[in-house]
């Protein structure tokens, strides 16, 4: 049987996500009548009182409302410092809403990105930077107040040759969805991770989403059995029921170097 749902996107979002979704059974209609953009910088317009995770949701809350299906879906990306202040890091989670049911579903992809911004005073610096970025990767350039945006390498190249004899300019990633094949690419794996999310059920009242991302610490020391800070467990709460599981982790022992009382 098929089911259809709607996604909230103007930057070809439907088609990275459909695939994954499809093994559900799952039809991913896109409604593009609705200006995303508006949405789309949630978080960079209310950064104090809207997360990333907010945003998803309301723009599935959105397509829901906006399509009349019970199903929508929304999709948020953010780009951040990576941990220990190194590197930029990508987030990207899709949102899935049952507003019939009543539940929420968010898949997450989050890893590293090559995202990066150079500020280029001469033609090597600019040939150094551009020999490394993919060649479907479209480029923002700005000196001053001028900006241009979506540029592919080669356009980027002939228009920094010719900024550049007035001075300093700022290259940068153009990060949008259907300009990054680096953030399709995470995103196709949000998706995945929504799939194998929709797929795992509560035991107690089958309300899809039941997943373990709960770490509970306290894997004991191989040396002297203290329980040290890895993660000894791994705990799902149903979010309708509160039913909880919790299940233990492959290893059964911290190596020395995690114990406080071994390697302090
Ligand atoms: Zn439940
Ligand atoms: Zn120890």
């Amino acid at each position: 049987m098929s089911q259809p749902v709607a996604i909230l996107t103007r930057h070809d979002k439907a088609r990275l996500i459909a695939p994954a979704l499809s093994q559900l059974g799952w039809q991913v209609a896109e409604i593009d009548s609705f200006d995303t953009d508006s949405l789309g910088s949630f978080a960079g317009e209310y950064p104090r009182f809207m997360t990333a995770q907010e945003c998803a949701f309301r723009k599935a809350a959105l397509a829901a409302d906006l399509s009349g299906l019970n199903i929508g879906i929304g999709s948020e990306g953010s780009f951040s410092v990576g941990p220990f202040g190194i590197g930029t890091y990508n987030l990207e989670l899709i949102c899935c809403v049952n507003v019939a049911e009543g539940w929420a579903v968010t898949g997450r992809f989050y890893g590293p990105s090559l995202a990066q911004q150079w500020q280029l005073n001469d033609t090597a610096a600019l040939e150094q930077a551009l020999a490394d970025i993919e060649p479907d990767q479209h480029l923002l350039l700005q000196q001053g107040s001028n900006l241009k945006k979506a540029l592919t390498v080669a356009q980027a190249h002939n228009l920094a040759l010719l900024w550049l004899a007035h001075g300093t300019v700022t290259l940068s990633y153009d990060l949008r969805a259907h300009l990054s094949p680096e953030r399709r690419f995470h995103i196709r794996q949000a998706a995945d991770d929504l799939a194998r999310r929709l797929q795992s059920h509560c035991p107690e009242c089958t309300t899809p989403g039941f997943w373990p991302d709960n770490a509970l610490p306290g894997l004991p020391c191989e040396a002297c059995g203290v329980a040290t800070s890895l993660t000894r467990h791994r705990q799902a709460c149903c979010r309708r029921c509160g039913h909880t599981t919790i299940t233990p982790v492959a290893a059964r022992h911290a190596s020395q170097q995690y114990c406080q009382e071994c390697n302090p």
